[in-house]
């Protein structure tokens, strides 16, 4: 099992909270293409034994492509490695973008689940976060999505300066309206060196209050479970059978290839990282050559990535995993370490398996960092 995920570094405009690597100026969108194109080809043997289970266009915002630079690079895909028979290929895509003609074009295509970032359904939180859609462009999206697509995603922002619990129910409600599958949710969170880290320095834009912002991930997980869906990642909450298969594989520590600008990649014990530059990709890959910086995983680095991940998920951490892939040493410092947590119900065993409880789960990676080793010893 293993994905290809496609980075595609072109956004309308930038939103304000956002650190991922775009540009938006789309003047080499096309050398783009055929970079990210020459870049399947080169990286083929990487893959080889091995079938492609998912396909992944993330961004950026990958439906600023035209339907013909998709497909193509999904042919680049079938050309070059050998895909399973049920591939979930799925296209990251944002409200204003999402036409009648354009959901035409992807429900032709083999593109088969749509992640479509709404962050939330009303105006205030969209102008503040600089959001290039409106409210109205949320509500039709899904509307006319939700005709041609059944596997849908949805991403909604909590923890929004201003935004109260009687609104965040409110956007909750609104999603489980239009009865979509899947929802990935995730705190505002504020990056450096961002717009809205300059605006709350400067007193334009309140800060983030933590508070809140747990206050309405609880509001969350009673709503959405109580609606039907598994809170299978921290983030994610999906229906029986529609969890993400290609997160769900990162996140089990499955090998991904990574192409474009920015993309990581990980193949079981190295994690590697293209050049975070548009201009420099394409020129290196030009020249035949993929812009990667390559770190090998020590074996403390990647119980690290197990602990870090397993938490996040209704999978919890083995401890036969540990022992087996670490050693024993591991699984004792593991079960030391998490001692204090399950004193003070922050995690539980559960048949070999350790898991974040209900209070833990906001504090989910906090506690993940306690049970890192540092050493080897
Ligand atoms: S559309 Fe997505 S990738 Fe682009 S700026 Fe906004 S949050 Fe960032």
């Amino acid at each position: 099992m293993s994905g290809i995920y496609i980075h595609i570094p072109f956004c309308k405009q930038a939103c304000h909270y956002c650190d991922f690597h775009f540009s938006t100026s789309l003047k080499k969108k096309d050398e783009l293409v055929h970079a990210l194109a020459k870049e399947l080809v080169l990286r083929k043997d990487e893959f080889k034994n091995q079938k492609v289970e998912t396909i992944y266009f993330g961004g950026g915002t990958p439906s600023l492509l035209s339907i013909e630079e998709l497909q193509f690079l999904i042919d680049e895909v079938y050309k070059n490695y050998e895909v399973s028979e049920n591939p979930e290929i799925t296209l990251e895509a944002n409200p204003d973008d999402l036409t009648h003609q354009k959901l035409n074009d992807y429900a032709a295509s083999p593109i088969n689940r749509l992640s479509i970032g709404i962050q939330s359904f009303f105006e205030e939180d969209l102008k503040l976060m600089n959001r290039a859609h409106n409210s109205e462009e949320a509500k039709k999206c899904l509307e006319e999505a939700t005709k041609h697509f059944e596997n849908i995603s949805i991403d909604l922002i909590y923890g929004i300066p201003g935004m109260s619990n009687a609104r965040w129910i409110q956007n909750l409600e609104m999603a489980l309206a239009f009865n979509i599958p899947h929802i990935s949710s995730y705190a505002l969170t504020v990056e450096p060196k961002t717009p809205l880290a300059t605006f709350i320095k400067k007193g334009i834009i309140k800060n983030v209050d933590d508070d809140l912002a747990q206050e309405q991930f609880h509001i969350m997980i009673e709503k959405l479970e109580a609606a039907g869906f598994i809170h299978y990642e921290l983030s994610n909450f999906g229906k029986p059978g529609y969890f993400s298969r290609n997160n769900s594989a990162y996140w089990q520590g499955k090998p991904y290839l990574g192409i474009g600008p920015s993309a990581h990649s990980f193949d079981g014990k190295h994690r590697s990282w293209n050049v975070r530059n548009n201009s420099k990709y394409i020129n290196s890959l030009n020249e035949d050559v993929v812009p990667i910086e390559t770190e090998t995983l020590s074996i403390t680095d990647k119980y690290n990535e197990y602990v870090m991940t397993g938490l996040r998920t209704i999978w919890g951490v083995s401890l036969k995993k540990v022992e087996l892939e670490f050693g024993e040493h591991y699984k004792n410092y593991l079960l030391d370490q998490a001692q204090k947590h399950i004193i003070q119900q922050l995690l539980y065993l559960d048949d070999g398996k350790l898991l974040v409880t209900k209070k833990g789960k906001f504090l989910s990676d906090g506690i993940a960092s306690d049970l890192f080793k540092i050493n080897l010893s």
